[in-house]
C-alpha cells in the first residue's frame, strides 16, 4: 500500500519497465544482437536480428525475426534512424516482426524512404519485393490497412522500398566502383553493404557484409556453408556473426540447411576473420557450447563469443 502510494505520489508508475539497453557510443561502430535465437520459442530468445550502430545511431537492421521488434525497442533504436534493412532470407524466424516494426514507425516522424534488400525468389519463396507487397500492398496485402507505406499515391509519411538483390539488375551493376569487383546493393555517405548468395537448402539466401567507419562486419545468415562465397565475402572481416544452428555431427535436413561448428571454424580460419560471434542458438546447440568451441578451435584460434539478446560487439 505504501509502495503504491509512493508510486502515485512520485508518478513512478509511468517509468518504463526497463531502461534502454543501447550500445551507446563506446565505439564508432558497434553491432547489437537483437535476436540470438532460432525459430523455437522455448530458447527464450528473440529470433534472428542484428542492429549496426554507427556513431551512436542505429543505421542498419539485418533481419527481423519474431521477438526482435520488442528487442528493437529495448535497444533504444527508432525506425527513423535506419538507413536500410537487409534480409538474409524470408523464413519466418528472420522476417516475422517486419509488420510490427513498420506499424510502430507510424508513430515516428520518418519522411525519407526505407530501402529493404533481400534475395530474389524461386519456386519455394517469393522475391523480397513480392514478400513485402504480400504484406503491405494497399489492395491485396494482408496488412492492406498499412498500404500507405508502399502506395506512392498515399501522401505523407515515408515509403518502404523493397528490392531484390539477385539476379543483378542493371541498376545494381551500375553501383560497381572502377577497380572494385564488389557490387554494393546499398551505399550512402556512411556505410555500404554487399551480399553473396549462400546455400540454405533450396531457399534463396544471402550473406551480408556491412562496411562502415573502416570496419567490416559479416553476417552469415542461415547457410550450410557449402561453396567458397561466404569465405570470400568474410575475407579479413573485423567481426563475423555466424549461425550456430546445428551441433557437430548434424546430418540430413539439418546439415542441408546449416553449418556445423567445424565448418564455421574452417570459414573463419580461411577468411582470417578477427572476431567470431555465434548466434541463432537453438535448443540443439544450447548447452553444447564447450564441444562447439572445441570443434571451432580445431581450425580457428581467434576470439569466439556466444551471443545473447541485446549484447553489443565492437568490431
Ligand atoms: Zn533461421
Amino acid at each position: 500500500m505504501i509502495v503504491r502510494l509512493l508510486l502515485v505520489l512520485f508518478n513512478l508508475a509511468w517509468l518504463p519497465a526497463a531502461a534502454a539497453q543501447t550500445c551507446g557510443t563506446a565505439a564508432p561502430v558497434q553491432v547489437q544482437v537483437l535476436g540470438s535465437g532460432g525459430p523455437e520459442l522455448q530458447d527464450r530468445r528473440a529470433s534472428s536480428s542484428y542492429l549496426v550502430w554507427i556513431e551512436g545511431r542505429p543505421r542498419v537492421l539485418v533481419d527481423i525475426g519474431g521477438g526482435a521488434a520488442l528487442r528493437f525497442g529495448e535497444s533504444g533504436a527508432t525506425v527513423s534512424d535506419l538507413d536500410v534493412i537487409l534480409l538474409t532470407h524470408l523464413h519466418a524466424d528472420h522476417t516475422a516482426d517486419l509488420p510490427a516494426l513498420v506499424k510502430s514507425s507510424y508513430f515516428e516522424e520518418r519522411t525519407r524512404p526505407l530501402p529493404i534488400y533481400g534475395p530474389d525468389g524461386n519456386r519455394f519463396m517469393p522475391s523480397t519485393v513480392a514478400f513485402v507487397r504480400t504484406q503491405f500492398d494497399s489492395v491485396r496485402g494482408a496488412y492492406r490497412y498499412l498500404g500507405g507505406f508502399l502506395n506512392p499515391l498515399v501522401r505523407g509519411g515515408y515509403k518502404l522500398q523493397p528490392q531484390d538483390v539477385y539476379p543483378l539488375s542493371g541498376k545494381l551493376k551500375a553501383r560497381r566502383q572502377p577497380g572494385d569487383e564488389t557490387v554494393y546493393p546499398f551505399a550512402n555517405e556512411r556505410l555500404r553493404a554487399s551480399a553473396v548468395p549462400v546455400t540454405h537448402g533450396n531457399i534463396p539466401a544471402l550473406a551480408w557484409r556491412v562496411t562502415a567507419g573502416g570496419k567490416n562486419v559479416v553476417f552469415s545468415g542461415d547457410t550450410n556453408g557449402r561453396g567458397e562465397q561466404l569465405a570470400r565475402l568474410a575475407q579479413g572481416a573485423d567481426l563475423f556473426i555466424a549461425h550456430n544452428a546445428v551441433p557437430e555431427g548434424a546430418s540430413g535436413v539439418e546439415r542441408d540447411l546449416h553449418m556445423p561448428p567445424s565448418v564455421i571454424g574452417a570459414i573463419a580460419q580461411q577468411a582470417q576473420i578477427k572476431q567470431l560471434v555465434l548466434s541463432h542458438r537453438m535448443l540443439r546447440t544450447l548447452g553444447k557450447e564447450e564441444e562447439t568451441l572445441a570443434a571451432i578451435r580445431q581450425r580457428y584460434a581467434g576470439p569466439v563469443q556466444f551471443a545473447n539478446d541485446l549484447d553489443c560487439f565492437t568490431p
